[in-house]
């Protein structure tokens, strides 16, 4: 069987959140069942040396868009690493290059969309060039939602694209690809067939992952409860009714972190490695995070972290609500994240006039993996949560993860006090709900024997790709009748 995955990112070449740990490692768990081909797009910020990234020959192919505008491809190439997966990057001079960043802030919506729809369109293409007649086109999220529509539209009628089938991946509904109808003219689809309501039109706009719901043969949420939250209007984005009668081809499927790279034992970022066995030279972890951060070290007093992209989602208006609160807490706090500017200002101001609150404000994945090591709980108050990986690897760490019970953190973190409880979970949407939660870690912090159990259960957890990947391969079997 082929399968082709599209992403926007792919860990380990560019990472801005959690699609790229997904797409760098799920295949790898298919790898064996099934002949994979990554595609993505050649970000100014890949290092092609680092991870022998090489041009193909021959690769440059032109394609042309709305207004006759001609753009130029080139396809460059590596293996993921460990693996035999040929991944692809599309290269493209106008939209991809020059950005440093997987998502520059500020661009103009517009020229956002072009970027994806070329990408889409290259990828069919070159797809097509390679001979690589995938069975099943895999798409994430709305930058590769065009996928499925140009499958059903411009692609319907091609020899080579007739048996494919499609599914997509939605990591996070809250970014849908909305603009206006001209977009579609540009993307040369074929207006007559998509732009309608049982397809890509929403309300008078293109709704890019609207269509992709419609037109794709399983939709894929990122875990159980996540697929049934977004059939519902708070969690729907606009998009529950879509979804509701989408609801025989919507799979809820957890996502797992990779083992060989979150590894407590062999992870390099940290100062001492560990594992179950010596849980108790996690500590020496903790005195470099508060060495790093200017924070006094307290083998009594716990050091409670949060690592994430700072948006709504994320529930960081409940850390500013809560600000004075935390600063009673006999708790030191280290924030990581960058985002929203008035998080970012909300972080650098706590950091600079608390005693107990220290944040670096920017992206830092190796940093990220020492807190995890040197932390004792993990905060994780999200408003909405997909699935969420950062839950998945401070358990790995034996960072007790406090969370608020929605989505993917509602499937894997068993609250306390629970059997084998590993976590903290709080359930309304407020900063007093919150503070409880943190206030109940803090005292089982105190009780050494419970805190040694639940770290224990938190690192004997199974969160590697191992069940899930089995779910996915079942359901590519399904869709394609191949065994
Ligand atoms: P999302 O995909 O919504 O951002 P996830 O929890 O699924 O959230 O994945 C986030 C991933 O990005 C985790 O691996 C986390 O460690 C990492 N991450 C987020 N922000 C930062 C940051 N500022 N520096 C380093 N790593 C980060």
């Amino acid at each position: 069987m082929k399968i082709l995955f599209a992403s926007a990112e792919v860990a380990p070449f560019s990472k801005a959140g959690g699609l790229a740990d997904v797409i760098g490692s799920l295949p790898k768990e298919l790898e064996k069942d099934a002949q994979i081909a990554i595609f993505t797009p050649l970000h100014g910020c890949i290092d092609k040396e680092k991870y022998g990234i090489k041009e193909l020959e021959n690769s440059e192919m032109w394609i042309s868009f709305g207004g006759n505008l001609q753009q130029k491809f080139n396809l460059y190439m590596t293996k993921l690493p460990g693996t035999d997966i040929n991944v692809f990057f599309i290269k493209n001079d106008w939209y991809f290059t020059p950005f440093k960043e997987v998502y520059p802030k500020y661009l103009d919506p517009r020229y956002e969309h072009e970027r994806y729809i070329s990408f889409s369109l290259a990828v069919m293409e070159y797809a097509k060039a390679l001979n690589f007649r995938a069975d099943v086109i895999h798409a994430n999220d709305w930058h590769t939602a065009m996928l499925p529509l140009y499958l059903h539209s411009n692609y319907k009628f091609d020899d080579f694209w007739k048996n494919t089938k499609c599914v997509f991946e939605i990591h996070n509904l809250a970014y849908q690809g909305v603009w206006f109808e001209d977009v579609i003219d540009f993307a040369n689809m074929r207006k007559d067939i998509v732009y309608n309501q049982w397809g890509c039109e929403h309300y008078g706009r293109v709704n890019w992952m609207k269509g992709a719901i419609n037109y794709s043969d399983r939709v894929v949420a990122v875990s159980p409860t996540y697929s049934r939250e977004i059939l519902g209007g708070e969690y729907g984005e606009g998009l529950d009714y879509t979804l509701r009668m989408s609801q025989n081809k919507l799979r809820g499927i957890l996502n797992g972190i990779d083992y060989s790279i979150f590894d407590p034992k062999k992870d390099k970022a940290l100062v001492k490695n560990y594992d179950i066995k010596s849980l108790e030279l996690k500590d020496e972890n903790k005195k470099a995070v508060c060495k790093y951060f200017g924070l006094k070290y307290n083998p009594d007093r716990p050091l409670i972290a949060l690592i994430s992209r700072l948006v709504g989602q994320k529930g960081i208006d409940l850390i500013r609500d809560m600000q004075w609160e935390l600063q009673k807490l006999d708790a030191d706090f280290v924030f990581l994240g960058s985002g929203d500017e008035a998080y970012e200002n909300l972080f650098i101001w706590l950091s600079n006039n608390t005693s107990n609150i220290r944040a670096y404000v920017g992206y830092d994945a190796k940093l990220a993996n020492l807190i995890y090591a040197g932390s004792d709980f993990f905060l994780m108050p999200s408003k909405f949560e997909p699935c969420g990986l950062s839950q998945l690897i401070a358990m790995r760490y034996g960072s007790l993860p406090i969370v608020r019970a929605t989505g993917g953190l509602e499937d894997t973190v068993t609250g306390y006090p629970l059997d084998n409880s590993n976590g903290f979970k709080f359930w309304r949407y407020n900063g007093w709900d919150m503070l409880g939660a943190i206030k109940c870690a803090i005292g089982v912090y105190q009780d050494k024997f419970v805190l040694d159990a639940m770290r224990k259960s938190a690192l004997a957890a199974d969160f590697s790709w191992k069940k899930s990947a089995k779910q996915y391969l079942d359901m590519y079997r399904e869709i394609t009748g191949i065994k």
